[in-house]
């Protein structure tokens, strides 16, 4: 695949954010692949993990966020062990889906941005977003599966098959499978006792304050880094 590499591109202010969350130096991968050739998801990954760095280096963050790498990971660390530089890669993968998520907070839908986002995609980018492949859309699976556990005290297969199904526009994803999985009581039906919802939302509550308090002082960094950039 080729990119077109701007000015613009490499004077990003991508790579300086996730630096700043994620706290490694993200500049300093020099591409020897190690990390790649030690991940047990990256056969399924549009971009492997040493591509991921060079893209945020390159400043591309929408071809970052838009790729299903950032959500196949499975912070297993194996990268992070495997650097000769010592780059916590999981963590860049981490920053990288806390990145997503606060893009997605900001999002108001506007018809006009939408239709200007597709039309500014790559080919490639618009391909993964269109395909019926459920890796194209791990950002809604990984939604939707917090959501039934904040629900449900548990991950309530019912619901995250119907919310994935809806969220994702693939309205009969896994339908076929549905009555197998039934007649094999693997979905079950019922909530979690009450007790174990109010403890799961505990949790909840107590990452969404660290995230909003974590969101707040980033902000802060950045624009301490803006003014003494512009100093
Ligand atoms: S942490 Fe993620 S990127 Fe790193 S080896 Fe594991 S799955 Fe691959
Ligand atoms: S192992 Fe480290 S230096 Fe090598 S490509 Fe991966 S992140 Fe970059």
């Amino acid at each position: 695949m080729k990119w077109e590499i701007t000015d613009t591109a490499l004077e990003s202010e991508f790579i300086t954010e996730v630096e700043r969350l994620s706290g490694q130096e993200v500049s300093s991968c020099y591409q020897c692949g190690r990390c790649s050739a030690g991940c047990p998801i990256c056969y399924d990954m549009d971009y492997t993990p040493n591509q991921i760095m060079r893209l945020v280096q390159l400043g591309l963050r929408e071809e970052v966020l838009s790729s299903n790498s950032i959500w196949m990971c499975a912070s297993c660390q194996t990268c992070t062990t495997r650097c000769p530089l010592e780059i916590d890669l999981a963590r860049v993968m981490d920053s990288l889906r806390i990145i997503s998520h606060r893009e997605d907070d900001k999002t108001v839908f506007s018809p006009q941005a939408f239709i200007k986002d597709l039309a500014s995609r790559s080919y490639d980018s618009l391909l993964r977003t269109l395909q019926m492949d459920v890796t194209s859309n791990l950002k809604v699976f990984s939604k939707v599966f917090l959501r039934s556990i904040r629900e449900y005290g548990r991950l309530s297969e019912m619901n995250l098959i119907m919310n994935y199904n809806i969220n994702s526009g693939f309205l009969f994803s896994n339908l076929l499978n549905a009555p197998v999985f039934f007649l094999k009581r693997k979905i079950a039906m019922t909530r979690g006792e009450e007790r174990r919802v109010a403890k799961v939302e505990k949790i909840f509550k107590k990452a969404e304050e660290i995230e909003k308090r974590n969101a707040e002082a980033d902000s802060k960094n950045a624009s301490l880094d803006y003014s003494l950039h512009s100093e």
